[in-house]
């Protein structure tokens, strides 16, 4: 299972209302809820191993990695050897869409999961996923690495 360290989101109204808004983005691509404890038991429903390239273990890589709030992260990011998501502080703004939040997590979770070891194919092969095979809209122009 994902886990969601909420204790790592600012304690104010903004850290909140991100926690919130993340917590639905989760809901909507896996499925089911966040537990109490942050927990996401299940890997994005949408997905497809076959169609999308992804590595065959990607529901294993799913239960390893961890979404959490980074102050010093400029955008969004994954570290590929721990499986951390980050988010920094730009996604506090409240401009910033449950469905923004669901195509950060799928990028994210994307450069982990991609059966494809060279990174700089990454994200011409998330636009096929995120656009044509799940649906997603153009780009939203965040910032994410
Ligand atoms: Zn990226």
């Amino acid at each position: 299972m994902a886990t969601l360290l909420t204790s790592t989101f600012p304690a104010d109204e903004e850290g909140a209302k991100l926690l919130k808004k993340l917590k639905i983005a989760l809901a909507n691509i896996c499925g089911h809820g966040v537990s109490k404890k942050g927990i996401v038991l299940t890997a994005p429903r949408e997905l497809k191993a076959g169609r999308d390239n992804l590595r065959s273990d990607y529901r294993e890589i799913w239960k390893k990695c961890t979404i959490e709030f980074d102050s010093e992260e400029t955008g969004a990011s994954v570290l590929m050897k721990s499986y951390q998501i980050k988010i920094g502080p730009f996604f506090l703004r409240p401009s910033i869409k449950i469905v923004d939040l669901e195509e950060v997590l799928l990028h994210e979770f994307l450069h982990v999961a991609l059966d494809i070891s060279d990174r700089q194919f990454h994200h011409g092969i998330m636009t096929q996923i995120l656009k044509y095979n799940l649906g997603y809209k153009e780009d939203s122009g965040i910032f994410m690495d």
